[in-house]
């Protein structure tokens, strides 16, 4: 399988790509800076752009498919960004910021992917990287516009597979909770009792791994599972099972 996996730099996408991998896939990276040391490493090509800039995009899936002489199979809309910070205190260009990167860029991508199976009248699979955030509202921190977005996120992947179930293009998304990666170290830092109160509050006591959602990633990619659409695996430690 040839799998393009966005925000594979680092935390969880790294994860997919290093499993992907494993398991005998070809991937391609989409993802923000030049820092890709850990892609190089791994002999992972690699394309810096932002997800929200879609003639960008559909150059890199030209390419992509250029350099590997066939399409890519599927797409992991995993990039994402999150702020910590009160709504009534919320810059609106922040807001729109991450509504663009959580949201608008997994449809970019996706529909470029999706143009371009249904021209070829080839199957695909996606993969959108959703949180438990888009269906409880965790506490502590203040995140009311990453909620609303991974929210978005998850009807975006119901609604995308519905419209192109008949194209033979599945669509899912995994919904992790708390997960040990440079996004939640962020949090972290500003605030070292927030890491327990996490723990506290997940029934498994304990943060995932990244390599834990990265499992899922490929279990939803995986063609055996083909009546699989329009789902939100959560993968949570049990936190929105209290
Ligand atoms: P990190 O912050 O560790 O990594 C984010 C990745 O996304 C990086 O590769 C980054 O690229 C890339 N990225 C960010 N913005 C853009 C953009 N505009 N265009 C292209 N690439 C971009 O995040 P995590 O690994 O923790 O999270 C990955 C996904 O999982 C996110 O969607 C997040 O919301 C979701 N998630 C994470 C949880 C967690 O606890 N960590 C829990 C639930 C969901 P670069 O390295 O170049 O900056």
């Amino acid at each position: 399988m040839r799998v393009v996996v966005t925000g594979g730099s680092r935390g969880i996408g790294l994860a997919i790509v290093e499993h992907c991998l494993a398991v005998g896939h070809r991937v391609a990276v989409i993802h923000r800076t030049v820092d890709r040391a850990a892609l190089r490493a791994l002999g992972v090509p690699a394309w810096e752009a932002d997800v929200t800039d879609e003639p960008r995009i559909a150059d890199i899936w030209r390419n992509v498919t250029e350099s590997w002489g066939e399409p890519p199979d599927a797409l992991v809309n995993n990039a994402g960004i999150t702020a910590d910070v009160p709504i009534l205190a919320m810059e609106l260009a922040a807001w729109d910021r991450i509504w663009a990167v959580n949201v608008t860029g997994p449809l970019i991508c996706a529909r470029i992917a999706a143009a371009a199976w249904i021209d070829a009248g080839r199957p695909g699979t996606i993969v959108n990287m959703a949180s438990m955030s888009g269906l409880i509202v965790n506490r502590p921190q203040a995140q009311t516009a990453y909620n609303v977005s991974k929210a978005g996120l998850i009807m975006l992947t119901k609604s995308l597979a519905v419209e192109w179930a008949e194209h033979r293009i599945r669509v899912n998304a995994v919904a992790p909770g708390y997960v040990a990666t440079d996004m939640t170290q962020t949090f972290v830092d500003q605030n070292p009792a927030i890491g327990e109160d996490w723990l506290r509050r997940t029934p498994i006591h304990r943060m995932g791994t990244p390599q834990e959602i990265a499992m899922v990633v490929s279990w939803l990619l995986d063609e055996n599972v083909g009546f699989l659409t329009g789902s939100v695996v959560s993968v949570d430690g049990g936190y929105t099972a209290i």
